[in-house]
């Protein structure tokens, strides 16, 4: 399962945010920490992640990273397929209620991805992630092409 889904992660992130960060309004609590929660919180709308999986299998038959296309049951086999995580992608501030989750509203990341965007501030969506791997990966020199390739 997903560390995303760890009720112990969100405990653990409140303390910490309530704890050492300085916050510059004298409130101990950032509001960036505050929306990472509340965001974390609606990605458990299970049924509507559900429901995204479902449509992505029907329309393109696999679950790839919206950013880097990893492929869980491609990579893994047996164990991988029907894996992908759910990111938010629309700013809870936005949301009356947590009902109001909608398949629109995710992207399908895989784990690598999805820790990234979190890291990412602001928060990014797996279009933008998309577009930053891409760059680094074109760039000559990047680790993984190692500059000649790039350049052939
Ligand atoms: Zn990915
Ligand atoms: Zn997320």
């Amino acid at each position: 399962m997903s560390v995303w889904d760890d009720a112990e992660a969100l405990k653990t992130l409140g303390d910490t945010a309530g704890g050492t960060e300085e916050t510059g309004d004298g409130t101990g609590y950032p509001e960036g920490a505050k929306k990472l929660k509340e965001h974390m919180w609606t990605e458990r709308n299970r049924a509507v992640v559900r429901l995204a999986k479902a449509r992505r299998l029907e329309q393109t038959g696999k679950l790839e990273c919206d950013a880097c296309n990893f492929d869980f049951a491609k990579v893994y086999g047996e164990d991988g397929v029907g894996f992908i995580e759910a990111h938010h992608r629309i700013p809870l501030a936005s949301f009356t209620a947590p009902t109001d989750a909608r398949v629109e509203h995710f992207d399908l990341v895989c784990s690598n991805c999805h820790s990234m965007l979190h890291r990412m501030k602001p928060l990014k969506t797996a279009l933008e992630l998309k577009k930053h791997l891409l760059e680094n990966f074109k760039r000559p020199g990047a680790t993984h092409s190692r500059g000649s390739k790039s350049r052939a």
